[in-house]
């Protein structure tokens, strides 16, 4: 069915890639706009950790529960796009170990199963942990690969029609007195700017939303929180590592490929085009990492990087870690009086589809359309579908 709306959704994250595709099953004609190439921002540089939600069980259960919501679903619709290899959570001291109960009870709470595995038991799981480790709890996290993931929402979207415009930014957002009726563009290929009018905008720009929405005159409470990760070579471990306690740095190592990725630390800044490297959190993660898997102390160094999550929250608070996990959908018209834009920020790459539905239930209720969400039961195209012509 073709609705005779456009929707131009602004930010080709994974956020952006999983709304495009929503919007064009539901028959919106949609655009979407990226100022650089289609997951450049933060969803083509994180861990590549599908959550279970086990990070978020005890402290932040809303984020828990979609995570293993969406954990079940993604693996449904994008099948063959993740390492189904579950996840450790690993007690070293006999603090960690006291964290057991709180932990186990914090997933039942969510709904993510577990398994409390003696030392011996999980040392044969996974020979390299520490030796000193005292026991492990099992959950179904899993590997994926953050960049082929939203490349097949991608994928799905343009073979359902819709225009995706890599490296083309959005330089000033139009209104008609308290109405956004769409954007000025500057394509960074040919060097031209033009207007594309739309009943709708989406501001689904993660760590840059702030920027677009002062453009559009309202306000966004996103916190950019950047975190450092390191890639050694080597794969340390078949399983994602976690250390079984509440979420701190350098508590998570993840295998990619035939690399082991340690992350992360976490603080705030202003500007998430400038994040810089700091050296001391890179050593960190090794002097951290080598606290759950020993080897990863004097692996390769293969690659260290970082990228800014979009928090939610108007507090300056001290690191970024007292903000949750959770993502939020705006309705500017409630929120600042302003009609025909809408945000949606915070989240997980792992709640991209999640994040999405609730965005087009959001932009389907400002239109006024019977269009129900379908994105639960569609199996998404492969990732390379996206490079070629769509057909008829
Ligand atoms: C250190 C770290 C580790 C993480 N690890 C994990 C993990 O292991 N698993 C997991 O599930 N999640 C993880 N996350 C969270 C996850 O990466 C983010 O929640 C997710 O990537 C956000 O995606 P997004 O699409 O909302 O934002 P982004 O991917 O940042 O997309 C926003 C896009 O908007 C574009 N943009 C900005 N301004 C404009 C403009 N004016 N015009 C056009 N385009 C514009 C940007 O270029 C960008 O590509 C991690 C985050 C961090 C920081």
């Amino acid at each position: 069915m073709a609705l005779n709306y456009h929707v131009l959704v602004i930010g080709g994250g994974s956020t952006g890639a999983a709304l495009v595709h929503d919007l064009a099953l539901r028959g919106f004609r949609v655009t979407l706009v990226e100022r650089g190439e289609l997951t450049s921002g933060t969803a083509g540089r994180h861990h590549g950790l599908l959550h279970s939600g086990g990070r978020y069980a005890v402290k932040d259960q809303e984020s828990a529960r979609e995570c293993i919501e969406e954990n079940q679903i993604l693996r449904r619709i994008a099948p063959g796009s993740f390492e189904e290899n579950d996840g450790l959570f690993v007690a070293i001291t006999d603090e960690d170990v006291a964290y057991r109960d709180k932990f186990v009870k914090g997933c039942a709470d969510c709904g993510i199963p577990t398994q409390v595995l003696t030392r011996e038991q999980a040392l044969r799981l996974e020979p390299h942990l520490n030796p000193e480790m005292k026991l492990a709890v099992r959950v179904p996290d899993g590997t994926m690969d953050c960049w082929r993931v939203p490349m097949r929402f991608f994928a799905t979207a343009k073979h359902n029609g819709a225009n995706i415009q890599p490296y083309t930014e959005v330089v000033e957002i139009l209104r008609r007195e308290r109405t956004v009726v769409g954007a000025r563009v500057k394509s960074h290929v040919t060097g031209k700017v033009t207007e594309i009018g739309a009943d709708i905008v989406v501001n689904a720009t993660g760590a840059w939303a702030e920027k677009i929405s002062e453009m559009a005159g309202v306000r966004v409470p996103v916190r950019p929180s950047p975190g450092v990760m390191v890639a050694v070579r080597g794969r340390w471990c078949n399983m994602v590592v976690n250390r079984l306690a509440p979420a701190g740095d350098g508590d998570i190592i993840v295998p990619q490929r035939a690399l082991s990725v340690i992350g992360t630390t976490s603080w705030y800044t202003d500007d998430p085009d400038r994040l810089g490297l700091p050296e001391d959190h890179v050593q960190m993660m090794y002097q951290k990492g080598g606290e759950l898997i020993p080897a990863v102390k004097a692996a390769p160094f293969r690659a260290a990087w970082s990228a800014a999550r979009p928090l939610i929250g108007d507090e300056v608070l001290e690191g970024g870690r007292e903000l949750s996990r959770t993502f939020k959908c705006y309705d500017h018209k409630v929120r600042d009086g302003v009609d025909g834009i809408v945000t949606i920020s915070g989240g997980k790459g792992t709640t991209m589809r999640g994040m999405a539905e609730a965005t087009a239930n959001v932009v389907v209720q400002k239109l006024g359309v019977d269009a129900p969400c379908r994105t639960r039961e569609v199996v998404l195209l492969p990732y390379w579908a996206y490079y070629q012509e769509v057909q008829g």
